[in-house]
């Protein structure tokens, strides 16, 4: 595997940062997951725009261009002859003293690694997933924003981590108010209706791409979408419930917290969005 830093490739054991690098001493950097199906990197632009808005947010300046990063993503999935795969964009705010102050920091680094991609097992997707309730409430967006995509991830970790010691593999946090905002990984939707209803994003989501695309096929098809606050109790008397992410698409959901969602099986909506979401990541994407 070759991986990018900062314009060159190196060999899987040669791609190596500083030990002084504020992305691992305090997490201070930011990241994007970004999928490639059947040769062309998928939303690649929106990868892009939010990879810029999160720099903003905490203040960092990209050292390289948009097209310049566009090509980096491109030219990783050449160099490692990936036709479908997952990239994992990172910006670290680079090498400084052992000091929060950012300002110590001359350079940011830019790190593409194109790999294969880990799904859940499709017997997940068949049968649908279980998920729970965690303690650990979703970061309050004026504290950090859990739109920037941070490498400061412990809160989400923490939330995993309760979520597989029930024995799930994903958990729905709240947040301070009570509502839902989101998964670990993924934006969550349940169907109400025939209605699509998800979190707002001011109850501390992040702007998931593939949420987006999802409010977007869904509209294709006349299905309406709506943002209002959620509550448990909402989740648990939906009608279907999906997960969407980069890494794991689109996830039917079929209990959450010991309630049976729906029929128990993945819903008819969800799965018609699936299909719908297969065929265009097929077709549609920046070609490699
Ligand atoms: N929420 C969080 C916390 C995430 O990390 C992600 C990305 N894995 C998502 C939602 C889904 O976003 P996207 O569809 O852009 O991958």
């Amino acid at each position: 595997m070759k991986v990018y830093i900062d314009g060159k490739f190196y060999g899987e054991r040669d791609a190596k940062i500083s030990v002084f690098d504020h992305g691992l001493l305090y997490g201070d950097g930011i990241f994007e997951g970004i999928r490639a199906y059947n040769g062309r990197v998928f939303r690649l632009k929106e990868h892009i725009d939010r990879l810029f808005f999160s720099a903003k947010a905490i203040l960092l300046t990209i050292p390289i261009s948009r097209s310049a990063i566009t090509e980096a993503v491109l030219e990783s999935c050449r160099k490692n002859r990936l036709r479908d795969g997952y990239i994992r964009l990172v910006v670290t705010r680079g090498v400084g003293t052992l000091g929060l102050n950012p300002s110590r920091c001359k350079r940011p680094s830019v790190i593409v690694i194109a790999d294969k991609i880990q799904l859940y097992p499709p017997e997940l997707y068949e049968r649908g997933m279980e998920i729970v309730t965690v303690p650990t409430v979703r970061n309050l967006h004026s504290a950090l924003n859990p739109a920037i995509k941070s490498l400061n991830y412990l809160n989400n970790i923490l939330a995993k981590i309760e979520a597989n010691g029930a024995g799930c593999e994903e958990a729905v946090m709240l947040n301070a108010e009570g509502f839902v905002s989101e998964c670990t990984g993924d934006n969550i939707f349940i169907v109400k209706e025939g209605r699509l209803m998800t979190p707002p994003l001011s109850a501390g989501a992040l702007y998931g791409i593939t949420r987006q695309v999802v409010i977007e096929l869904a509209g294709q098809s006349g299905v309406a979408v709506t943002e209002p606050n959620l509550t448990r109790y909402d989740l648990f008397n939906a009608k279907e419930c999906f997960l969407t992410g980069t890494g794991a698409e689109i996830v039917p959901v079929v209990k959450i917290d010991g309630r049976v969602i729906g029929t128990g099986k993945p819903g008819q909506l969800t799965k018609k969005l699936v299909t719908a979401y297969h065929a265009l990541t097929k077709v549609s994407g920046e070609p490699i």
